[in-house]
């Protein structure tokens, strides 16, 4: 399906770079090992080891919901994407952006806990590390529940829909729970509609 997938971190908040560079590292490595994706994920360009660590963009915050909207984030996210398509001289290269946040996320309609977003075949990947917390301050924990989430939102990108079969990270997450019920891959199915087509 892919010769090559480019995605572009982009974390805003108060991310520590030692977490960062975890995740980079073990997000490209389980998507070749787990998933057979060719990609290269970097953050600021793909020959540089600079870790910039964004603002909360402005506008993102919406007062009387005491959250931090989407809208303002896929914006955030096609800024990136189109500084990243410059460096590489708008080259016809398959890159998306992960959007990756430490503060909550709200999307219009939607009341519920919100752990991230992206559309189906769209370029950027929302995920937020707030609701994944938890009381044992585990940064372990935390990673493992970002990647499956990452894995979650990126597989939105590059074609995948929600998987009803349990241990997909297609599977809709309602709570922390469901997402640790998760593996860090996808199941079959949805292995088949990436790299067999929908036909
Ligand atoms: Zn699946």
């Amino acid at each position: 399906m892919y010769e090559k997938l480019y995605i572009r971190i982009a974390a805003a908040g108060n991310f520590d770079e030692k977490f960062l560079l975890e995740f980079r590292r073990e997000l490209q490595s389980l998507l070749w090992d787990n998933l057979g994706i060719n990609a290269t994920c970097f953050f600021s360009s793909s020959n540089s080891s600079i870790v910039p660590i964004y603002k909360i963009p402005k506008n993102a915050y919406t007062s009387h919901i005491g959250k931090y909207n989407t809208q303002s984030l896929f914006i955030f996210g096609k800024e990136r994407r189109e500084e990243s398509l410059k460096q590489f001289g708008n080259l016809d290269v398959l890159l998306k952006v992960l959007v990756l946040v430490d503060f909550e996320i709200y999307r219009k309609g939607f009341a519920g806990t919100l752990f991230g977003e992206a559309e189906v075949g769209g370029d950027i990947a929302i995920v937020s590390t707030a609701p994944l917390e938890n009381h044992f301050k585990s940064r372990f924990l935390i990673k493992e529940r970002t990647l499956k989430e990452a894995l979650h939102e990126l597989g939105h990108t590059i074609g995948l829909d929600h998987c009803k079969i349990k241990g997909c990270a297609m599977n809709l997450s309602k709570d922390i729970y469901d997402i640790d019920e998760k593996k860090k891959t996808y199941c079959k199915e949805c292995l088949n509609r990436l790299f067999g087509g929908y036909s």
